[in-house]
């Protein structure tokens, strides 16, 4: 069943190597081979082949000249870098800069593959890396090190961590009923999960209490984790969860959402099986929202204690 399948941007398919990041001497020396496989990315989109189906281009060292690169691992064959280059890699009718929702989508679409997670991954440190060129405690310049898994500042030399942005996503359960929301950038008709970021010193549970109340005016009680999704735009992780709902009078947060109600099962059902409409229609399968509907349909969600 597809909600049992991994979300799309897990499941990262090559040895990321970790062991070797402090290793600068290695790293050089992968960097420069000749077999190195180079991902390129130009605002954040890979360039791909598209000539049969949806691969990256793979560039070596002696055609790009690059700013940023991150080391991304290597399966039994290749060595893979992500790197953002300052000359020009054209596009033309075999190669395009994909935006990584549309990959996500069209590969989705033929079961579940671990390529989108290697090029996310690759997005968000390239991202990470544009925006932190000065560090945050003296605001000298920075430098990438350890494969473009940390920067090191040149002045306090402290050291700078990629980040992740923790969101909490729910599936709000009463009885045989759900509660989605409708945000006014949605496509039309489109009801999806609730879900907002996590505040420091929070637990998930508290992050979903507080953010079903703040946006529905409905209290929470049982939270169970479901699964997660890494999300890259820019740089979040999908922290999917199922929760009890203590009351049903819905008060939205106007600032939040433009509309909330509760659906039941027969009716996601036969939306499921029929594809929905401009009236009402559920996420796609990109989005971890979707995963969480369908276990809601389909698992046995016991809510007999309450933590
Ligand atoms: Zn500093």
């Amino acid at each position: 069943m597809f909600h049992k399948d991994p979300c799309v941007f897990a499941g990262y398919p090559i040895d990321p190597l970790d062991e070797l990041r402090g290793n600068e001497k290695i790293l050089n020396s992968m960097f420069r081979a000749d077999s190195t496989r180079f991902i390129i990315y130009r605002d954040g989109s890979p360039m791909m082949d598209v000539s049969a189906g949806l691969e990256p281009c793979y560039f070596n060292l002696s055609e790009i000249d690059v700013i940023n690169h991150v080391f991304l691992g290597k399966d039994e064959n290749f060595t893979y870098f992500a790197a953002e280059v300052t000359n020009v890699i054209e596009e033309h009718t075999n190669r395009k800069y994909v935006d990584l929702r549309t990959i996500a989508r069209e590969i989705a679409a033929n079961g579940f593959s671990g390529m989108p997670s290697l090029l996310a991954k690759g997005k968000m440190l390239l991202d990470w890396h544009t925006r932190h060129n000065y560090c945050a405690n003296c605001g000298a310049k920075t430098n990438c090190i350890k494969g473009g898994h940390s920067r090191l500042c040149g002045e306090c030399e402290t050291e700078h961590f990629p980040r992740v942005d923790p969101v909490v996503i729910m599936m709000v359960v009463r009885g045989d009923k759900c509660l989605l929301g409708r945000s006014p950038h949605f496509l039309p008709g489109v009801y999806s999960a609730l879900a907002g970021f996590m505040e420091p010193g929070e637990t998930i549970e508290e992050a979903v209490r507080r953010e079903v109340w703040e946006e529905a005016g409905i209290e929470v009680g049982k939270v169970d984790y479901i699964k997660s999704q890494p999300w890259p735009f820019p740089s979040s992780l999908m922290i999917g969860t199922i929760c009890e709902a203590l009351n049903e009078d819905i008060n939205i947060d106007n600032d939040e959402l433009e509309d909330a109600k509760w659906f039941d099962k027969k009716v996601l059902q036969e939306v499921l099986d029929e594809g929905g409409n401009d009236q009402f229609r559920v996420p796609e399968r990109l989005a971890i929202a979707r995963h969480l509907l369908e276990y809601h349909l389909l698992e046995t969600w016991i809510k007999d204690q309450v933590d």
